[in-house]
């Protein structure tokens, strides 16, 4: 990957809105939101549930657009893009991370990551050099021709994340990556997260966990479709202290 050129911005965001018309009243998703996305930055966007933490991703993943402002990114605005040209950002320019993980079930894990080239002309054999090598970045090179169902939650995640990375993405978009997943899976999932930080990725991790948040080096906090906090982070101090364990481990027993 290559160095990050830190303070480029990837995404500006300006007095960004977003509205959903719901019967006789209007939700008010987002509101006012003026930030940026900056290269090499791994930022964690934090909130409750229903703040709009997902709405911000699915804008800056080019699947929703503002009803408001406007959205910057490289160089000009998404917003006024026509679909066809948006479809082409959302196949080439992000990578997304579910907390369902969203693989295909009849696909092999290989076949599963080289998706997002199919769109691409690219032969089979390159296709499939480019899935093996995000799949050995992510440790599951023995597992290429396995299918989903035979792969434990934390696999599934990180062939996710294969598949995110496969086409070289500006940012990679993570939407509560963890929530599905027990405490080790998660802490292995995360500690892949800082290396490809580390190697110069992009990372936008949505996350209701401090734990989780507390991972990368700037959080934004999101309430009631407001930033009401965006600050920059020390780096986390890992291994001894638990990250997402407790919550992501409450959830499962509540
Ligand atoms: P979060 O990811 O932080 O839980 P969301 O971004 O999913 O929050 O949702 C923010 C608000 O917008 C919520 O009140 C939600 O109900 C509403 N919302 C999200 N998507 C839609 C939609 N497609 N139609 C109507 N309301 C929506
Ligand atoms: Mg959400």
């Amino acid at each position: 990957m290559n160095k990050p050129h830190h303070d480029q911005p990837v995404f500006c965001f300006h007095d960004v809105a977003k509205r959903y018309p719901m019967g006789q009243t209007v939700v008010h998703a987002l509101r006012d939101v003026n930030m940026e996305v900056r290269e090499g930055e791994y930022l964690a966007v934090l909130g409750p549930s229903g703040s709009g933490k997902s709405t911000l991703m699915h804008i800056m993943g080019f699947m929703d657009q503002p009803t408001d402002g406007r959205v910057v990114f490289e160089g000009r605005d998404v917003g006024r893009a026509s679909p066809r040209r948006r479809a082409m950002l959302r196949r080439t320019k992000v990578g997304f991370v579910f907390q369902a993980f969203n693989l295909l079930p009849k696909l092999s894990v290989v076949d599963n990551v080289l998706v997002p080239l199919i769109y691409q002309n690219i032969g089979r054999r390159e296709s499939v050099r480019r899935a093996r090598r995000v799949l050995e970045m992510v440790g599951l090179e023995d597992r290429l021709g396995h299918m989903p169902g035979q792969l434990s939650g934390g696999q599934r995640q990180r062939v996710a994340i294969a598949r995110a990375l496969v086409n070289q993405p500006r940012i990679i978009l993570a939407d509560e990556p963890t929530g599905n997943l027990d405490s080790q899976s998660a802490a292995m999932v995360l500690e892949l997260f800082d290396r490809l930080h580390e190697d110069g990725a992009t990372l936008v991790l949505v996350t209701h966990d401090e734990g989780v948040a507390r991972r990368a080096r700037r959080r934004v906090v999101v309430r009631d479709g407001r930033v009401t906090e965006d600050s920059d982070q020390p780096e986390a101090a890992t291994g001894n202290e638990p990250v997402g364990a407790a919550a992501s481990e409450g959830r499962a027993s509540a």
